[in-house]
């Protein structure tokens, strides 16, 4: 099969990790028998020096005429005093509109390898856990009427959260399909005893769960979820949230697996072309000095075969190499964490990959 891939390398860390993808993406196509065509553009403090402007037009196009995207990271020293519309971030928010992208998958895997890196307790951790979250993007309270207003005790600030049918709907169905690739149990998770959007998002998730018998569905309050992700995380495969709930389970989640430079996501929309990109920023304290641990935007290439392309078996195979690497105990800088062993160069990840695979 051939695709077209939109490469947005951005700033710091990100044309290095990027790069490393790249690589292990060829080397995936070359074994399995595919052609990926890929086309670079510019995005963020990279996109302003050459254009004065973090998402230029031509990138908007070029990612929309493509099947899909990698993210490397925007933003970086030089530009953090820019004002706030012109600064690197605001791009990420721009191309994420442009390419209508309601859905946020994030993964959050302990690797049995890297356990020691999980603040958990050993007991907690030995069970492991390998969840998703799958978040609303689009919608809730982030997006919803906010302001000012004379209220019962003088001025005040409001925000609010609406949920149509329709959003529900559409992030349910990802939901529910993700289990279905995954291990067929999803947790729903709301605030119905408090919240009416809430209650619309249960009776809907509800009415969706007849259509997917075999996966086992539930309901949980945010509350109590915020509580179980760190008493029990083995319990969970694959979250569904609203936008407001799933941006901080979502780092609550990654925090408990210890390993920032591991952590994958995925956004995507009504089409199969997504955006994939690692959770973490440009690093620009080790960026140019080929330190960065570039597993996170290798894993979210996998994702990508995977969610937009269809390719589970290759995506297995990406990931399987991952874990081998790190099973056989190698490590760039921030896995070691200041512990005992010589770091590999991201350069030497990315070759130890390419071999397993
Ligand atoms: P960061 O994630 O860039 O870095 C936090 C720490 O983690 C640093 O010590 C860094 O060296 C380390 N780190 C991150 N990724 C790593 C990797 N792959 N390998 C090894 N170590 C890694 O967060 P920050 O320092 O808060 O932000 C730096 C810049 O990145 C800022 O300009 C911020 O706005 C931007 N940012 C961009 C994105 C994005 O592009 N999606 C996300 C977050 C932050």
């Amino acid at each position: 099969m051939e695709f077209n891939i939109a490469l947005l390398k951005g700033d710091g860390i990100g044309p290095e990790i990027v790069d490393s993808a790249v690589a292990v993406l060829e080397k995936t196509a070359e074994k399995f028998g595919h052609k990926f065509n890929f086309t670079p553009y510019l995005i963020g403090g990279c996109a302003i020096d050459a254009t004065g402007e973090p998402l230029p037009q031509e990138t908007v196009d070029g990612c929309l005429a493509s099947d899909s995207v990698l993210l490397g990271a925007v933003g970086g020293p030089k530009w953090d005093t820019l004002p706030g519309n012109k600064r690197p971030e605001k791009a990420l928010l721009g191309i994420r509109s442009a390419l209508g992208l309601f859905t946020n998958l994030r993964p959050a895997k302990l690797y049995p390898a890297l356990k020691e890196a999980s603040p958990l307790r050993a007991d907690i951790v030995s069970k492991g856990f390998d969840l998703m979250i799958v978040r609303e993007l689009t919608g809730g309270i982030y997006f919803g009427e906010r302001g000012y207003r004379e209220g019962k005790y003088g001025e005040e600030a409001y925000d609010t959260e609406a949920y149509s049918r329709m959003e529900i709907e559409r992030i349910g169905r990802v939901a529910f399909d993700t289990a279905m690739k995954r291990n067929k149990k999803l947790i729903s998770i709301d605030k119905a005893n408090v919240l009416e959007t809430s209650r619309l998002w249960r009776e809907i998730m509800h009415k969706m769960a007849e259509e997917y018998p075999e996966v086992e569905y539930s309901d949980m309050l945010v509350d109590n979820a915020a509580m179980q992700l760190v008493k029990n995380p083995a319990q969970f495969d694959v979250i569904v949230t609203s936008n407001m709930f799933g941006d901080i389970l979502s780092d609550e989640a990654s925090q408990i697996t210890g390993s920032i430079g591991m952590l994958a996501s995925a956004s995507l929309g009504a089409t199969t072309r997504g955006m994939y990109e690692p959770i973490h920023g440009s690093a620009p304290d080790i960026a140019g000095q080929n330190k960065a641990n570039p597993n996170a935007t290798i894993l979210s290439a996998a994702m990508m075969l995977r969610y937009s392309f269809g390719l589970a078996e290759e995506a297995d195979c990406i990931e399987k190499a991952v874990d081998k690497v790190l099973e056989a105990g190698y490590r760039t800088a921030d896995l070691l964490g200041g512990g005992e062993g010589t770091p590999l160069t991201c350069t030497e990840m990315t070759e130890k990959i390419l071999e397993v695979l």
